[in-house]
């Protein structure tokens, strides 16, 4: 045993040790051979404008000089202030709650929610979720999160939710169990446009605006995980933004620090703030972490979304975007592929195989293969996916996509 660490979605018996990274910058991460790796996965969707961007870095260093860390039960400080202003600015919910990661940030959504309804005359207790989708790895994510092969240990101690079809060539059905469901449901949740550990799978933006004027005459919330989606994946600043839907929650995390550090933020609707609202000590919501707001992450935050207002970020997001799709465009007519689709920045792909799914054998190969290659990617089974930092260019691309036409000949 060379290292004591139990990796995350690692099976141990199959891997061998894992590479020593030991730098990043840009879209790139060197080892500590010297080893130079494209990372076009955004180090697991988090970095967005690229490793160690100065204006973050350089923000987290002159708080470091200033505060760690401050209990947020009965203090506040600048850093949290301005992330939280910055982001009620950017998406029009007025209540700013902070955590520690996405299936936080979806936990404080879910507590919110059913917070909102117990103050209700007749409160609600039903959840609404999509088929294939994951909103997180704690007990409560899991259990809005589609059922199988990654929590079925636990099965028996997730929660009951009620699950809508996945929309994949119509709306139809998906839109007909929601009307169905809602009169009895608390809330609603969904990943807008993009369900990314579900396997990439996207849908239509006037699917999202259909689900919320349905949940809005049921008077059921809307809690928008934009954990993996905000920050400019799918084109825009937020997924919402092109259904035209404000959500009453929105869940946000990898993206808010730009990457750089652990930080999420859960905002809500007024309403939901006032039904906590109470001269009544037992109705306060009752959530929190040890870092709560952390003020070096909250100054890496702040860094970052003084970047979205300060620097062309959408006109970058979008000759990404172009150029992603002229990369995808040359395996059009690659009869080793099918389901080629992009959503803003991400484009995805799957591989023909016999046994496609997440457990697909060519998975490892592949991952194995474009490491070797020089290139990070982690398909998810038979399914590539490319999802790079902003800052990646056209020759780095062609590295990757290279990488991949290099494979689908090796393997397929
Ligand atoms: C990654 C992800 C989460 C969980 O975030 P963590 O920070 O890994 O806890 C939740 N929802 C979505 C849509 C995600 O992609």
């Amino acid at each position: 045993m060379s290292s004591p660490i139990w990796h995350p979605f690692t099976q141990h018996a199959l891997t061998p040790d894992f590479p020593l990274i030991e730098t990043g910058e840009g879209a790139w991460l060197t080892d500590k051979d010297g080893k130079r790796i494209l990372d076009a996965i955004s180090s697991w969707w988090v970095i967005t404008h690229g490793h160690r961007h100065p204006k973050i870095m350089a923000a987290v260093e002159a708080q470091g000089k200033k505060l760690d860390q401050v209990i947020f039960a009965s203090f506040t400080h600048q850093p949290a202030e301005d992330v939280a202003r910055g982001l009620v600015e950017m998406t029009g919910l007025p209540r700013v709650f902070f955590s520690d990661s996405g299936s936080t940030a979806v936990e404080v959504g879910l507590k919110m929610a059913l917070g909102y309804w117990q103050a209700q005359p007749k409160p609600r207790h039903r959840i609404i979720a999509l088929e294939h989708a994951y909103h997180g790895d704690t007990i409560g994510t899991m259990a809005v999160g589609t059922r199988g092969l990654f929590n079925a240990p636990y099965e028996p101690l997730l929660y009951n939710v009620d699950r809508l079809p996945f929309p994949n060539s119509s709306a139809t059905e998906t839109l007909a169990a929601l009307e169905r469901l809602a009169p009895d449901a608390a809330a609603l949740i969904v990943e807008p446009l993009l369900l990314g550990a579900g396997g990439m799978l996207t849908y239509a933006p006037e699917i999202l605006a259909a689900m919320k004027k349905i949940c809005a005459r049921h008077g059921v919330l809307l809690i928008a995980d934009e954990v993996l989606t905000g920050f400019g994946r799918t084109g825009t600043l937020f997924a919402c933004e092109q259904a035209g839907v404000t959500p009453d929650i929105l869940c946000l995390a990898k993206g808010l620090t730009g990457g750089a550090l652990p930080l999420a933020a859960t905002l809500a609707s007024e309403a939901i703030f006032q039904a906590h609202y109470s001269p009544d000590r037992a109705r306060t919501f009752f959530h929190s972490s040890s870092f709560t707001a952390n003020p070096i992450a909250c100054a890496a935050a702040a860094a970052n979304l003084e970047l979205w207002n300060s620097e062309p970020v959408l006109d970058r997001i979008q000759a990404l975007a172009a150029a992603q799709q002229q990369r995808l465009d040359s395996f059009q007519s690659d009869a080793r592929f099918s389901g080629l689709r992009r959503i803003g920045t991400v484009t995805a792909l799957d591989l023909k195989v016999s046994d496609p799914g997440y457990l697909s054998g060519i998975g490892p190969n592949l991952a194995r293969f474009f490491l070797e290659k020089g290139v990070l990617l982690r398909p998810l089974g038979n399914t590539i996916y490319v999802m790079p930092p902003y800052c990646v260019t056209a020759a780095e691309l062609d590295l990757v996509y290279d990488a991949i036409g290099e494979a689908a000949k090796k393997f397929v």
